[in-house]
């Protein structure tokens, strides 16, 4: 009997294993899919590290998580810095004094303020009613109109317009001319891949992909003292509540005969009518030179039950039968729920990693895990 069954070779599950195994832990980590490392999964197509599941740079504000990381794999010093194609036109991300002064030949950041403020005056919104109002009164029309209505009809498969409001909160404008994507201090991505560095994790561990649990449990119930289920939730007490729903994703992928494709990691399409998100060539993320490369074009999908469940849908109906199956999982003696599956939630890298630690301090009723 194994002391863990861990389901999902994940970010999530990968952490808990390797934590339980230092502590002496007997530990099988089992995925349905044929290669460990969950979305986070990069394979090598000619010495180009290709993420399998969309683009993945990693990034945090938090010095332990960024020291925990650094322990399986060097990073490099990569930064994230977008660029948008709008019909004939390119534009810097996130919003900044680069993006306003190609938009309207802006030099100073008053100037720029001063635009984006005439427009948002003239809308005269005072509660946005949808995501398009809501978007129009914090960052003017042109903003608005190029660089996140097409986009976001597409993320969402439907229009601004009937999308609520509170899916955008915040739409941070930058006054400097500064490309960085993110504001984290620590980011980069792993030399060699993100596979590599859940191989360290589970390396002395047991592993077997392309098995699923429900049919593993079936066959041999008492298989370990205790699951950690990093998969879907509702499908864990076999959707007897109802579905979770959430958006899906759909990846295609070319190896090209050229060097360099587009010149940057990650270019977002924010018109409507081209169907796909944003392309990716990947060996910028490593600054390749090879004589190839690889791209992917990501266009978004409805999620139905068997595809891929990419992003959850936290609106109030999902969130209220998400906190139901909660309730139900607390219940459940001797099985730990975490991970973006199991715990319902958009969690970038390092909120998992965070996450996965504290259920380890949880379990093994430790201060810290950290040192
Ligand atoms: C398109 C996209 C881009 C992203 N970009 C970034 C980024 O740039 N930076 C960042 O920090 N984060 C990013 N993320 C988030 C990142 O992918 C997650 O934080 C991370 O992968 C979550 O790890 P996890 O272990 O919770 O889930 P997963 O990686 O999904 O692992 C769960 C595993 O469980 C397995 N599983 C499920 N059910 C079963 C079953 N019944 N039996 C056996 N196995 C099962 C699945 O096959 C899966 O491999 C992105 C996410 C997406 C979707």
């Amino acid at each position: 009997m194994y002391d863990y069954l861990i389901v999902g070779a994940g970010l999530f599950g990968s952490v808990f294993a390797y934590e339980a195994n230092k502590r002496g832990k007997r530990c099988l980590v089992i995925d349905k899919r044929d290669h460990i490392a969950g979305n986070i999964y990069t394979e090598d197509v000619g010495d180009i590290q290709v993420h399998r599941y969309g683009a993945h740079i990693f990034h945090t504000s938090n010095k332990e998580i960024w020291d925990y990381v650094n322990q399986f794999a060097t990073f490099n010093h990569y930064i994230n810095s977008p660029v948008a194609v709008y019909k004939e036109e390119l534009y810097n991300l996130p919003f900044n004094m680069n993006t306003f002064s190609k938009m309207w030949g802006v030099h100073t950041p008053k100037e720029a303020k001063a635009k984006i403020q005439s427009q948002i005056d003239q809308l005269n919104i005072s509660t946005p009613k949808n995501l398009e109002e809501q978007a129009l009164s914090l960052v003017g029309t042109d903003v608005y109109e190029k660089l996140i209505k097409g986009y976001t009809e597409k993320q969402w498969g439907r229009d601004c317009t009937e999308l609520p409001a509170f899916i955008i909160k915040r739409l941070p404008l930058r006054f400097t001319f500064d490309n960085n994507y993110f504001n984290d201090p620590y980011q980069g991505i792993p030399k060699g891949g993100y596979t590599a560095i859940i191989e360290k994790m589970l390396e002395g561990i047991e592993v077997q992909t392309s098995t699923d649990y429900f049919e593993l449990i079936k066959e041999k119930p008492a298989l370990a003292k205790k699951i950690v289920f990093t998969g879907m939730i509702d499908e864990y007490f076999a959707y007897q509540l109802g579905e979770l729903q959430y958006r899906s994703l759909r990846f295609e992928t070319e190896d090209l005969p050229e060097e360099n494709y587009q010149g940057n990691a990650v270019v977002n399409y924010t018109q409507r009518e081209i169907p796909y998100t944003r392309i990716i060539e990947h060996k910028h993320f490593d600054f390749g030179k090879q004589d190839h490369t690889v791209i992917t074009r990501e266009y978004p999908s409805e999620w139905e039950k068997g595809s891929e469940p990419y992003y959850p849908i936290n609106d109030e109906r999902n969130n209220t039968l998400y906190e139901k199956y909660h309730a139900l999982a607390q219940k459940e003696q001797n099985v730990i729920f975490g991970g973006r599956l199991g715990q319902y939630r958009y969690y970038d890298m390092d909120k998992v990693i965070a996450a996965a630690l504290e259920a380890v301090k949880e379990e093994f009723s430790e201060d810290h895990v950290f040192g």
